[in-house]
């Protein structure tokens, strides 16, 4: 995964010689995004307008161009990924989703590019809650800043013991939160 992203990495790299906003941000997509003009995602409608992508609508004149958010989705190479794990996982599954899904939501509603991509039961099968009981389950995020607020969400409602570490720019943040 890391290698395919590494690979993938340089049709997203800045362009910016001698100014490195890549370390700044540290976010390829974001970067490479940087549009001329006002643009709107034909894939989730957020609109580009001076330098921000927003949930607004898109004024007259934007062209067409998907969101860094999108481009990672279609990619499946997440910015952040947050592994839960540990036996409390599995009698409170539908209960943790739930404050998933809302955090989520809400931090979409604000930040337009930070969203979750996919939730991963580890490659079980059929999904749902018998695939769930005791094995991890993977949340992949377009943001590194949603996989934070989501691992710290569930912690602060929950407990168990949250990892997030921080990570070089371009890498994949790799979270972790466990209770058992
Ligand atoms: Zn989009």
């Amino acid at each position: 995964m890391t290698q395919m992203f590494s690979s993938r990495g340089p049709t997203h790299q800045p362009r910016h010689d001698g100014v490195n906003t890549a370390a700044h941000r540290g976010d390829p997509y974001r970067d490479a995004a940087k549009l001329s003009g006002p643009a709107v995602c034909p894939d989730c409608q957020a609109s580009y307008h001076q330098g921000r992508w927003t949930w607004d609508p898109a004024g007259a004149g934007a062209t067409p161009h998907r969101c860094p958010a999108c481009e990672r989705s279609r990619d499946g190479l997440p910015a952040g990924v947050l592994t839960l794990s540990g036996v409390f996982l599995a009698g409170h599954c539908e209960e943790i989703m739930r404050l998933v899904n809302n955090t989520e939501a809400r931090i979409r509603a604000e930040r337009p590019l930070e969203r979750l991509i996919a939730i991963d039961t580890g490659g079980s099968g059929a999904g749902g809650a018998a695939d769930m009981a005791g094995g991890p389950l993977e949340l992949s995020f377009t943001g590194t800043h949603i996989t934070r607020a989501v691992g710290k969400a569930i912690e602060a409602a929950y407990g168990g013991s949250l990892e997030a570490p921080y990570s070089d720019e371009g890498t994949v943040l790799r979270s972790r939160w466990h209770r058992d």
